[in-house]
């Protein structure tokens, strides 16, 4: 039997993201079912107000005014494997599922692929939206299909890997907002041992001899790692990486180059090259650890923006602004914001 979800009016939204900020939505749901999502989708549709669908919060700000549609928190649990074969088998998650809890279900089971994941906050169903990655994976390497309810059709859907339009912290999901509500996400898995270990960090921790070599092993490294590189403390607010590193053409990056020899840059698909923002922003605008108000870069990572207690979606915002006109100003690099803005 099923009944409708309880849909609920100007429900304050600070608690349901990580940064603690943002006013009011004007509607909010749970679904806890794929049927909860349709009769929260036909009373949007009735009201004639947008949908947005959230997850654990970790990846939007939220305006202080708060937003004017139905925010569906998406609750949808589960977790199977089917198809197995020699060297793979498919996991599908629903998009309800802590994302953490997956890769160690994975890891735990055995399998390879989402072990350098590990440790990012948020639900299973928000990772294809921006494409989660870290320490040279990302998740649409892993996708195999997306699940997803279309609201403007109002039928259910599946994205094959090549239908997601994934590039870096991007997807088809990202760019159609309110249109795609993601229900489970299937990842094709390894059975056999493989390990991407390029980065530095990584391949340190690698041939320590401190760790065991295996999928557990990796995931434990990984989870050191970032254990440094967040601010964990009570009343600091963060989003993980505020900013995207920037991606620019040969060219641009000659120009660049010109006035700033040092500069790093890693290749990124051909003709591309990304260049580190933590770089530009501790040694050319030299703000690591910088703190207005209830706002600053955090100090062991200066991508990560952290707001303190108090802070608000106005301050957050205009402090952001003054970040990216300073690498605009110093470099004519655009930064653009890897978080997403909900008014
Ligand atoms: C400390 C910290 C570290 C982080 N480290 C990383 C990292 O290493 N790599 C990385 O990539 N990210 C990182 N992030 C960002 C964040 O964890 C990811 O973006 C995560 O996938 C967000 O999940 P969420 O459930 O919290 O999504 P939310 O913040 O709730 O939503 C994010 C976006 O996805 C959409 N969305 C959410 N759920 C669904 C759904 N079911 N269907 C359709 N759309 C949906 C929302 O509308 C919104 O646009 C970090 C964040 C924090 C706080």
């Amino acid at each position: 039997m099923h009944h409708m979800s309880l849909i609920e009016e100007n429900i304050i939204m600070a608690p349901f993201t990580t940064l603690g900020v943002g006013g009011p939505a004007r509607y909010f749901a749970r679904a806890s079912s794929v049927e909860d999502i349709k009769d929260i989708v036909k009373f949007a549709k009735r009201k004639k107000t947008p949908l947005i669908p959230i997850g654990g919060g970790s990846n939007i700000l939220v305006s202080d005014e708060g937003v004017q549609g139905m925010v569906v928190k998406m609750e949808i649990p589960g977790i199977s494997f089917n198809n197995e074969e020699k060297d793979s088998i498919l996991m599908k998650v629903f998009a309800g599922e802590d994302w953490d809890k997956v890769v160690e279900r994975s890891v735990s089971a055995g399998l390879y692929g989402l072990e350098n994941l590990s440790g990012i906050p948020g639900t299973a169903g928000a990772a294809p939206v921006q494409n989660i990655g870290a320490y040279g994976v990302e998740i649409s390497g892993l996708v195999f299909e997306v699940e997803v309810y279309d609201a403007k059709e109002e039928k259910f859907t599946v994205f094959k890997n090549e239908e997601c339009s994934f590039g870096y912290r991007e997807s088809i999901f990202k760019n159609s907002p309110g249109r795609f509500l993601i229900t489970s996400v299937i990842m094709k898995l390894s059975k056999r041992p493989y390990f991407v270990s390029d980065y530095k960090d990584i391949s340190e921790r690698m041939s320590s001899g401190n760790y065991s070599q295996d999928g557990a092993g990796m995931r434990e490294m990984v989870l050191d790692i970032r254990s440094k590189k967040f601010p964990d403390e009570e009343g600091t607010g963060s989003v993980g990486s505020f900013f995207k590193n920037p991606v620019l053409s040969s060219d641009d990056l000659q120009k660049v180059k010109m006035k700033f020899p040092d500069i790093p840059f890693y290749p990124h698909g051909s003709g591309y090259f990304k260049v580190p923002l933590a770089w530009i922003l501790d040694k050319l605008l030299k703000v690591r650890g910088l703190r207005h108000g209830n706002v600053g870069l955090f100090d062991s990572q200066p991508l990560v923006l952290v707001a303190y207690n108090g802070a608000t979606q106005k301050e957050i915002f205009a402090f952001a602004e003054e970040i990216k006109k300073g690498v605009k100003d110093a470099t004519g690099i655009e930064v653009d914001y890897e978080v997403k803005l909900l008014s």
